[in-house]
């Protein structure tokens, strides 16, 4: 514990006591450290694709008089892929460093909830595995700012296609309830357990034993929530191992038609 503060006189002009600050040094240490760590986290986690299409480029140029065949197709596909995973690692720190500025600024507008699922989920690689069921009214109008909330839905269905390797489908639903509404997106993955489920939200939270084999920062749903938190809505996961998880959020119901 640190103090700064000055001595206070009492009538005999005596020092009888200190006013002033305590600040807790260790709290500011361990924010600090954690702040090391991230960026130590983040700087690998960038650098893993970035030496993967490096290796991919080198190849490239050894085999760039070959007749063109399937490894360059491969080469350049395999390339691809960590680029946009950079591309992703890049959009989260960004979003980070907007939400520590605060200068989250939501973009009220309205528009067709069905439309913006389906059109956002049709940008998600599924490499031909998953099906995609989209479920709902078709004709709900709602107001939020869309690109947010399709983030929201990206990131959710992105992170069911990255750890929920298992599953065929991926449900998407829509569902009119008393003065909100809610969107689920349900996998039917490996699950989560129990007590690990009021962590997933929190920032840098990753699953130890999961965040090994998948690249990731921790930020996306942590990113989500902060999202669904501006519009005063609900975000929340309910999952069983073996069974799958259905992450899901709702958005007050402004009547909007
Ligand atoms: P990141 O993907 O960068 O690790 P997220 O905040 O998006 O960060 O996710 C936090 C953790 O939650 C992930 O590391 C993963 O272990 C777990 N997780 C997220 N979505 C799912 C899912 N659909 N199935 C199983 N685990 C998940």
């Amino acid at each position: 514990i640190q103090a700064h503060g000055r001595p206070r006189y009492n009538k005999n002009g005596v020092a009888d006591r200190m006013v002033g600050m305590t600040s807790d040094i260790t709290e500011k240490k361990l924010a600090e450290q954690r702040k090391d760590d991230f960026l130590s986290v983040a700087s690998h986690e960038l650098k893993t694709p970035l030496t993967a299409v490096k290796a991919s480029i080198q190849l490239l140029n050894r085999i760039k008089d070959h007749p063109y065949s399937e490894i360059h197709t491969r080469l350049i596909e395999q390339s691809d892929k960590e680029i946009e995973k950079m591309h992703m690692l890049i959009d989260d720190l960004l979003n980070m460093s907007r939400l520590g500025q605060d200068q989250l600024m939501l973009e009220y507008g309205v528009f067709n909830l069905y439309e913006m699922l389906s059109k956002s989920c049709s940008h998600v690689r599924f490499e031909n595995k998953y099906q995609l069921i989209l479920k709902g009214d078709e004709n709900l109008m709602v107001y939020a700012d869309e690109h947010r909330i399709e983030q929201v839905v990206v990131n959710l269905v992105n992170n069911a296609v990255k750890y929920a390797k298992d599953s065929e489908e991926i449900h998407i639903s829509i569902e009119s309830l008393e003065n909100e509404i809610k969107v689920s997106v349900r996998d039917f993955g490996n699950g989560i357990s129990e007590s690990l489920l009021p962590h997933l939200f929190d920032r840098y939270y990753r699953v130890e034993h999961m965040s090994k084999s998948y690249s990731g920062l921790g930020l996306g749903l942590y990113i989500c929530s902060e999202i669904i938190k501006k519009h005063s809505g609900k975000i929340g996961v309910d999952s069983k191992l073996g069974e799958g998880s259905t992450f899901w959020f709702t958005l007050p119901d402004k009547k909007v038609s």
